[in-house]
């Protein structure tokens, strides 16, 4: 999987950082996680070929995860887009993109397809042949869900010599792949441990913006090769961050630990903090494995 950080700026853009999203690979499948102002530009910075979204998610409805959503939906227009577009976030979201749309007389060529989320349970979201996504519910002052996504299981990996050895024919080797044991002309059944090996592990990405310390997450996530979480603040103001529903960066870390996740990656940073690598060098009391997001960051797990 790979993660490019778009912005992880708290609350507002500045001359030095976006607003919250992020695009993730997996699969080779591209999806784009909160769209806050400038996510277009920052895109074409990264370039991150629009056609190649068809999945947004949308945490929550604070300005700082969804305003640059209008806009990249007015360039998808613009630039002639034909794809179905589908668009994951809280209830609400459909009513205010289409009264933008609907005032401005910009109705779209493509199909905008709207998947509204009101569950405080975690529940699957998206089912592609790719990959699937599961819902975080997360504890922040509006409803707001946090997102796992994980790999589609692979293929098993066929053994190729073996095949020859038994003289298996190509015709065969889809269900190989698939699980399936072979029976020979003769009758004798190939087991199909015997033609294949284990695939690889499939892997899963964790998404946690915004919210405030919360246990709850610890089981939906547990093992996840990568998760972002939120630190907006620092220990010393651990008092402003329960008053906001926001997170510390060592409460992100406990969060990380008791999950058992192998990155954890620090974001929606306050703008009050003159240096970020602040965060870090509190989270790694708690979890060893952390960095923080910075615009324009790629990370690969
Ligand atoms: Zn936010
Ligand atoms: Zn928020």
């Amino acid at each position: 999987m790979k993660l490019t950080i778009i912005g992880c700026n708290a609350a507002t853009p500045t001359t030095t950082g976006n607003p919250t999203a992020q695009v993730l690979e997996v699969n080779n499948q591209m999806v784009l996680i909160d769209c806050g102002e400038g996510t277009q530009t920052a895109l074409r910075k990264n370039k991150i070929r629009f056609s190649r979204i068809n999945h947004i998610f949308i945490s929550h409805l604070h300005g700082d995860h969804f305003y640059g959503l209008i806009g990249l939906i007015s360039t998808f227009s613009l630039l002639k887009r034909e794809k179905d577009l589908h668009i994951f976030g809280p209830k609400g979201l459909k009513e205010i993109i289409l009264l933008q749309l609907k005032l401005s007389k910009s109705w779209t060529n493509f199909k905008l397809l709207f998947h509204e989320l009101e569950s405080k349970a975690s529940e699957t979201i998206l089912t592609h042949e790719k990959f699937l996504v599961q819902s975080i519910p997360l504890k922040h002052r509006v409803y707001t869900n946090g997102f796992l996504f994980k790999e589609q299981p692979k293929e098993r990996k066929l053994l190729i010599h073996k095949a020859l050895e038994y003289n298996i024919d190509k015709v065969y080797y889809k269900g190989i792949k698939k699980g399936k044991d072979v029976v020979l002309e003769d009758g004798t059944i190939i087991p199909n441990r015997e033609l294949t090996e284990d695939p690889p592990k499939v892997k899963s990405y964790a998404f946690c913006s915004d919210t405030m310390y919360t246990e709850s997450i610890v089981p939906i996530i547990q093992g996840a090769n990568a998760l972002y979480h939120e630190s907006t603040f620092l220990e010393q103001h651990s008092e402003l961050a329960k008053l906001t529903k926001h997170t510390t960066a060592v409460e992100a870390a406990h969060i990380a630990k008791k999950a058992n996740v192998g990155l954890l990656i620090l974001g929606h940073f306050s703008t009050r903090y003159p240096d970020y690598n602040m965060f870090k060098n509190e989270a790694i009391s708690v979890f060893e494995n952390t960095e923080i997001a910075k615009d324009e960051r790629v990370f690969e797990f």
